[in-house]
């Protein structure tokens, strides 16, 4: 125990070290410049200007993953020519972990870090830089420091030569590319396009969007926009709240889209270049526009209480990317019906054809939405032949419990409330008042709040069991049924068979199949089908052949030649299709019209 002289000597020398941390905290300050002087050789080049960081060291960080792509990517992999200096010297700059620099100061609480970053990877979560654009998301390229992450920072962009395009939803902050950020959060949460992209605009909701295209395609100009404000619009009403001041598309048309990412303020989407051109192409363009534009209330305001603030360093588990991801699909595709893009009929059609695909899924059985959706980081985003044997997409389950839950709510309130209701309720509750994420039962809460009944049994045999979902009991409350047939009456293999250099080589195979059964393995060659040789998918020779009948496969594993034979089994795969009852009630009709609107 110190003497009182020392216990008043120590507090006074606390009172001094408090206060001058409150004050360098309060002149800390970050600015990052960001140029690319070569593009061609894919090189992002950083600085940053760290001013007020009085400690003897800083450390330095570069996140792992980036949000909405529920991956662990290692960014700091492309991080190269890492320098420190204050005043014209050198700074000692270690690195300490797979994604941390700690740079020591003990001199200088003013300092600049340098590293350049290779960006060769074009996907809506990556970075990316060539001759003919750059594209960024903050995750892969800025670092921030360990313990400013709340700090506001000042961003300046220098295209590189020939380039007088930057499009970023971060705010100006005067001079020439000058962008202000309120975080890192958000500077990590605006993705930046930058060349000679062409700039489009429309006004959706009172607020003005942006769309920033890349990339040759074909359009029509006036019609693209007017169509994608029609599906903004048809968005807002789900919520009927508009938290935006801004907002930003960037558009890839590049030879094969890949899909989009949300952000707060913006989104990219990785389109086809010619997917404008056919009907079919130009409706999923519009589908992709409102699954990644609902985003912004559905988990960007609307989310789950793991899913911000993030945590850059490692996975950030929930097990509701079910409702987060699934949900936004089943909301996206009932806008752009909603919208009038799509016919009810379709729209009913689609739906039995996403039943086709999870009820014809093995892991259906196996893993439920909740595992799915925890599993995202080791399962969902790192698939592999055995997938669809072990796990079901969180993406296509949960598409069809929102679906179910929306009628289920529907029916329990004679047609006044739908899960429309449940999200305007945690908007509310969540985003607005409490200012965070809900927990699981919260999420069970707010539906039984708007269905005036709790679904306990069902969240747990549905949504965190693998039971079936109740499609006729539900489809009922809306005069409609599923009804279904067999793929076919005829024997299967049971095996998926892609040719590989020209070779038949099996890609998969299906649990408690034929070919599972008779021990036919992903990798094998088929080299013949009884004693016939085969050059092509193996599935063709096949076809026609009665339940029960017995197969010889002459294969070739590892370079080694064998021989399976094993009976086929009949094919268990069904297809499913949505049908009206003959003659629905009014309360049936009146569900239907809530559940399936058309404005
Ligand atoms: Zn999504």
């Amino acid at each position: 125990m110190p003497s009182s002289r020392f216990r008043l000597a120590l507090a006074a020398a606390l009172v001094l070290v408090l206060s001058q941390f409150t004050s360098a905290k309060a002149a800390s300050s970050l600015r990052y410049t960001l140029s690319m002087p070569a593009p061609q050789t894919h090189y992002f080049e950083v600085e940053m200007a760290l001013s007020g960081f009085s400690k003897q060291y800083t450390d330095l960080k570069m996140p792992v993953w980036a949000p909405g792509s529920y991956l662990v990517r290692e960014f700091a992999k492309n991080v190269e020519s890492v320098a420190a200096s204050a005043g014209g010297q050198k700074l000692r700059a270690d690195k300490i972990d797979k994604n941390t620099w700690r740079v020591y100061h003990p001199k200088a609480k003013d300092f600049t870090f340098r590293y350049r970053v290779y960006a060769f990877e074009l996907s809506v979560r990556t970075s990316f830089i060539d001759a003919s654009h750059g594209y960024l998301n903050g995750t892969s390229v800025f670092m921030y420091p360990a313990e400013g992450k709340a700090l506001p920072s000042t961003l300046v962009v220098q295209p590189a030569p020939g380039w007088s395009q930057v499009s970023t939803s971060l705010r100006p902050a005067g001079g020439t590319f000058t962008y202000q950020s309120s975080s890192y959060d958000e500077l990590a949460d605006s993705p930046i396009e930058i060349g000679n992209q062409k700039v489009l605009s429309f006004e959706a909701n009172g607020t003005p969007h942006t769309v920033a295209m890349f990339g040759n395609a074909q359009y029509d100009e006036a019609k693209l926009l007017g169509d994608m404000k029609k599906v903004c619009e048809e968005a807002h009403r789900v919520v009927g709240q508009n938290p935006l001041d801004r907002y930003l598309f960037i558009v890839h048309n590049i030879e094969r889209g890949t899909g989009g990412l949300e952000h707060l303020f913006s989104t990219t989407l990785s389109v086809s270049r010619n997917a404008y051109s056919t009907e079919t192409g130009y409706v999923n363009f519009l589908g992709l526009v409102a699954h990644e534009y609902f985003h912004l209330w559905n988990v960007k305001r609307i989310r789950p209480i793991a899913l911000g603030p993030f945590n850059y360093d490692q996975e950030n588990y929930t097990h509701m990317l079910w409702l987060s991801e699934g949900g936004t699909s089943y909301f996206g595709d009932a806008i752009v019906q909603r919208a009038g893009f799509v016919s009810p009929e379709q729209y009913l059609a689609n739906m039995a054809a996403d039943i086709t695909l999870v009820e014809n899924t093995p892991g259906t059985k196996l893993q439920s939405a909740a595992e799915s959706s925890f599993d995202a980081w080791i399962k969902g985003y790192r698939p592999n032949e055995n997938s669809p044997n072990t796990g079901i997409s969180y993406y296509s389950i949960g598409q069809l419990i929102s679906g179910m839950l929306d009628l289920m709510i529907i029916h329990e309130t004679k047609g006044e409330k739908s899960l429309d209701d449940v999200m305007r309720y945690l908007y509310a509750q969540y985003y607005q008042k409490l200012k965070r994420g809900f927990t699981d039962e919260e999420f069970q809460d707010a539906v039984a709040k708007v269905a005036g009944r709790r679904y306990d049994d069902f969240f747990r045999t549905r949504v965190y069991g693998t039971e079936t979902l109740d499609y006729n009991t539900t489809l009922g409350y809306a005069g409609l049924r599923l009804v279904s047939a067999p793929t076919t009456t005829d024997a299967v293999l049971g095996a998926t068979v892609s040719m590989t250099s020209g070779k038949p080589v099996v890609t998969g195979v299906v649990r408690n199949g034929s070919a599972w059964q008779g021990g036919l393995s992903v990798n094998d060659e088929i080299l013949a089908v009884n004693g016939i040789r085969v050059t092509d998918d193996p599935n063709k020779l096949l076809t026609g052949r009665a339940p029960g009948t017995s197969v010889r496969l002459l294969v070739n594993r590892d370079a080694q030649i064998q021989e399976l034979s094993f009976p086929l089994l009949a094919g268990t795969t069904q297809r499913y299709r949505i049908e009206q009852l003959p003659s629905p009630t009014a309360e049936q009709q009146k569900a239907l019209s809530k559940w399936v609107r058309m404005r």
